[in-house]
């Protein structure tokens, strides 16, 4: 199947951008760099690859004069390089994230069932179209009938690798109507799963060949524009990084012992964070009810958060003083186990795994609950703490 140019030109991350522009697509970066800045556009384009950087690093969700002409192409092609050469995860889930809203809200504005239809097809995704609408079922609230219909359906397979990263409970298969292996899917819906991938595929992770990666550098840094650029990039992002990274640091690197008492499933999100990659929905209320139960302050809680790519320093602490306010009691085990949210195996964690009460393993207690966890774990340090002092003051006596 062929997909129009001008649809690729708007989306260039399809992967049909390789046949339409296959000339361009397979020069070297340092070629296409200079030749592509040397274009009448090419002032054009520096100021439209900054402001999305700009954008980025200021925690927008879109860009009001963003465009989505034949310039697009080359904005996604040296999107794709810069962030090769900035080697930074955190700028990359930044740019990934904002890239991929851009997307979502092109795509919702266009509402064009055709259109949606060939980049599903592009992207190989296993899609069926009815025309009219087929009918899957009744949505009943609060007595209110509302129809549930639908254009899309899409394979089982293709839908559970889109949604893999996003684990809201209604995304789950088994919330989903089915037909022959065909999950009834809205248009918003299926938008928001291209969204994932495109976001997935603008996450380049940080290289291991830091070798090849100053070749490259020292080779791109030659060519003026591409200098000007990175420069200008890299003094944004100096500019507000303390924003980003200052507070975590004081909290949970100087303070090493406080993470040896959070367990597994704590840990995991609180790397997350680190690494400023996106939480789901519920590793976020998690996260924050409970450290709110250890009574962490609110702008511990917040300053958490400001590594994350969609970080709003306002709606955050909005949220943070709610949940303080309405003393949410974080998940037990069991719902962290059923949202695929405990890490005691990868951990390798015994007082998870094995539990704790006795050196007796037919009389040892389940842990129920991560606040158990980090009591148990508190007062294990504060026996080790008083048999230390105690082994002191008979050496001394
Ligand atoms: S067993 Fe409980 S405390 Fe331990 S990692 Fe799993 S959910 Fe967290």
């Amino acid at each position: 199947m062929s997909i129009p140019t001008e649809l690729i030109n708007r989306y260039p991350w399809l992967p049909s951008l390789k046949k339409h522009y296959f000339e361009m697509a397979s020069r070297s970066p340092s070629i296409f760099i200079s030749e592509v800045f040397s274009k009448d556009f090419g002032s054009d384009l520096k100021e439209r690859l900054l402001d999305l950087f700009e954008a980025a690093f200021d925690n927008l969700e879109e860009i009001s004069d963003y465009k989505s002409d034949k310039l697009n192409v080359y904005v996604y092609l040296l999107l794709n390089i810069f962030l090769y050469a900035l080697d930074n995860q955190l700028i990359t889930n930044r740019l990934a994230n904002l890239y991929s809203k851009i997307t979502y809200n092109e795509l919702t504005k266009e509402n064009n069932d055709a259109n949606l239809y060939n980049i599903c097809q592009d992207l190989g995704l296993k899609i069926r179209y009815y025309e009219p609408p087929i009918n899957y079922g009744v949505n009943i609230v609060k007595d209110h009938h509302q129809k549930l219909e639908t254009n899309f359906t899409i394979h089982f397979i293709d839908y559970l690798r889109l949604a893999s990263n996003l684990r809201d409970e209604y995304r789950k298969l088994v919330h989903n109507s089915l037909l022959e292996g065909y999950v009834f899917i809205q248009n918003k819906r299926l938008i928001r799963l291209i969204q994932e991938y495109v976001r997935n595929r603008l996450l380049i992770k940080e290289t291991e060949d830091k070798a090849s990666l100053k070749a490259f550098l020292s080779d791109v840094s030659e060519i003026k524009d591409f200098k000007e650029i990175i420069d200008k990039i890299l003094n944004a992002w100096t500019e507000r990084k303390e924003e980003f990274e200052y507070t975590f640091k004081i909290d949970f690197e100087s303070k090493e012992e406080l993470l040896t008492l959070y367990p597994p499933c704590v840990k995991e999100i609180l790397k997350k964070t680190q690494e400023g990659q996106n939480l789901i929905h519920n590793e976020r209320l998690f996260i924050v009810w409970f450290l709110l139960a250890l009574e962490y302050p609110v702008e511990k809680v917040v300053d958490l958060f400001s590594t994350m790519p969609d970080f709003d320093r306002e709606k955050t602490t909005y949220q943070v003083n709610f949940a303080k306010k309405k003393k949410y009691i974080p998940y037990k085990c069991l719902t962290l186990k059923s949202l695929n949210l405990c890490f005691a195996a990868n951990y390798k964690d015994k007082l998870c795994l094995e539990g704790y009460g006795s050196v007796e393993p037919s009389e040892r207690k389940k842990l129920a609950h991560p606040l158990s966890y980090t009591r148990i774990k508190q007062y294990r340090a504060s026996k080790e703490e008083y048999y230390k002092n105690k082994e002191v003051d008979e050496v001394n006596e």
